[in-house]
């Protein structure tokens, strides 16, 4: 093989793993925020379930306080019941004071529905923060995980640039922007083969004098369709 073209196998190598080790830490941020958006998600659950049970709790207290101050309207009613001479003042009180108790009942019976509805409540806040703890711990594991991958990514992606400029200080200068042309407008697959006189890039058949000459190993030769540069080897024979 022309030791130019062994020498852009290498550099294309090269860049191959540069180019991947760039995506994987592209691929960094949008998998923390996935994480802690799940994480959010969950103590979110967890804080409106939370605001339900003190929602049900401050209702109760507020059933609380209309029965005492109903309770304390009966204990008046009774002291003026209890001072009146008077026959219908008398009946009226005592038509207020049973009027009173069935609210008071009724109160009650409300006050019980919601300790039931409390009680509901508390089990599915005690599950809901359950699922949140165990799901934070879990995220944060998982993100300091992220944290050292994505130093070692750093780190293998500065050994790579280097790699990188110290393989293109081996190539021809006038060579070089040629391959550096066709990285940016075809990726990283660019020195390829002619198998059966086929361009491993865009598999157009290469016309004989261009599979010949690829053959020769005389000089770069490039697919006359999509512009790739051509490497032969004994295997690819048609
Ligand atoms: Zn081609």
């Amino acid at each position: 093989m022309l030791p130019i073209l062994e020498k852009l196998l290498i550099l294309q190598d090269r860049d191959r793993k540069l180019l991947r080790l760039q995506a994987d830490l592209q691929s960094v941020p949008p998998q923390r925020d996935l994480l802690q958006g799940k994480a959010a998600r969950a103590q979110s659950d967890f804080d409106t379930v939370k605001l339900r049970g003190k929602q049900l709790e401050s209702d109760r207290k507020k059933l609380e306080l209309e029965v005492a101050t109903k309770q304390d309207f009966i204990r008046k009613c009774e002291t003026q019941q209890g001072a009146t001479k008077k026959n219908e003042e008398y009946k009226a009180f005592q038509h207020q004071i049973d009027t009173t108790r069935l609210e008071i009942s009724a109160l009650e019976d409300q006050q019980l529905d919601l300790m039931e509805r409390a009680e509901v409540i508390a089990g599915e806040v005690a599950a809901a923060e359950k699922i949140a703890k165990s799901l934070k711990s879990n995220v944060d594991n998982q993100l300091a995980d992220l944290v050292s991958r994505e130093a070692s990514l750093k780190q293998e992606l500065q050994s790579a640039i280097a790699a990188r400029a110290a393989q293109v200080a081996e190539i021809d200068p006038d060579v070089l922007p040629r391959y550096e042309r066709l990285l940016k407008t075809k990726g990283d697959n660019i020195i390829v083969g002619v198998p059966q006189g086929i361009c491993g890039g865009c598999h157009m058949q290469m016309p004989t004098y261009v599979f010949n000459a690829a053959k020769a190993q005389q000089d770069i030769v490039q697919c006359i369709n999509c512009g790739r540069i051509l490497y032969y080897s004994r295997e690819m024979e048609d």
